[in-house]
């Protein structure tokens, strides 16, 4: 018989898929990597298994143990998805402009979510970094998971994602291009991408109001980058431990308002219906095709499913709301 024995074995191996109409005036081969089909349908399933398993081996984490997280609630669902199968309570803690699906998903789920108001500075209490850590320090047998500095994050996609990548292109990808959260994504496939070809190019995207753009050209963590925008999941108001800025060659800003309506194209175009920040990586591969010539292979990384915002970019009462339509 045919079967796996758990949910988490779906894991990884997604596809490629090439973008036809979407991409006509971009030259050579866009390729799209589809990390929605992860059975959670995102890319953070890949690494909330490898989190954990991390955790248990160091001894951080032992059984009937609390899993704590702050996630804009793609990293909730691999990590639930990881707890499911390990039996250990899960909460996460989730900035309130998120979507209102990405809320009730992860309670679906079982997981405990507290919301957290998006305007506040990283160092106060009330954000969603200080409000996980803090419950670690008052919750026995529990584990702070920490995304953004635990490199068992990046480790992930250097040992997946980035072959995956390797041979579903035979060698050929020239370029590469993901949207930057936590940097895991990009910098573990980086680290293993450019140890096979050098040559390689690494975009990341980020977004208006964030600090990265201007950290990776100048060396200045500059506050005033810093101010609210709706794309979801991109884009960081801290340095993270998983980005290595050496292994990425530019970082390209997109408008939320482009963003929005190239996600939108996608579904429309491809038929591919998929998250915010897919239509912010496309967006950002449109900014810079000029760059691009007519033998080059890229490859976009698509993090996660556009069932997480039928509230948000697929309505048009919101879509208007922010002057994007
Ligand atoms: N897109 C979405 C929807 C995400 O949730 C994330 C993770 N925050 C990213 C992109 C960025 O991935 P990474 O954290 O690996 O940089």
């Amino acid at each position: 018989m045919k079967y796996v024995n758990h949910i988490t074995e779906l894991i990884g191996n997604t596809p490629l898929i090439k973008l036809n109409k979407i991409a006509k005036e971009i030259p050579g081969t866009i390729l799209a990597k589809l990390e929605f089909c992860n059975p959670g349908h995102s890319i953070k399933d890949r690494i909330g298994i490898q989190m954990i398993e991390d955790a248990e081996k160091s001894g951080k984490l032992k059984q009937g143990g609390t899993i704590i997280e702050s996630t804009s609630g793609n990293t909730g669902m691999g990590l639930a998805l990881a707890a499911i199968k390990k039996d250990y309570k899960m909460i996460v803690t989730m900035p309130d402009k998120m979507s209102v699906e990405k809320i009730d998903i992860l309670k679906a789920m079982g997981v405990e979510v507290i919301i957290t108001p998006t305007n506040v500075a990283p160092e106060d209490p009330q954000s969603y970094y200080s409000t996980a850590k803090n419950l670690e320090k008052k919750i026995k047998n529990s584990f702070y998971v920490n995304q953004y500095d635990n490199l068992a994050n990046r480790i992930t996609h250097y040992k997946t994602t980035g072959p995956e990548i390797w041979e579903q292109t035979e060698g050929k990808i020239t370029h590469l291009i993901a949207g930057v959260g936590t940097g895991g994504t990009i910098t573990g496939c980086a680290m293993f991408l450019k140890k096979q070809k050098e040559s390689i190019k690494i975009w990341g995207i980020d977004t208006y109001g964030s600090v990265y753009k201007k950290f990776h050209e100048t060396g200045i963590f500059d506050k005033n980058e810093i101010y609210s925008y709706t794309t979801e999941g991109i884009g960081e108001d801290i340095i993270p431990k998983n980005v290595d800025f050496k292994l990425i060659d530019h970082f390209e800003k997109v408008h939320d308002k482009d963003a929005a309506n190239m996600t939108r194209k996608l579904a429309k175009e491809e038929g591919i219906l998929a998250g915010n920040s897919c239509g912010a990586a496309l967006a950002g591969v449109y900014q810079l095709k000029e760059k691009l010539s007519k033998n080059d292979v890229t490859v976009v990384i698509l993090p996660d499913h556009g069932s997480r915002y039928i509230g948000k970019i697929y309505n048009d009462k919101w879509m208007r709301q922010q002057k994007f339509l």
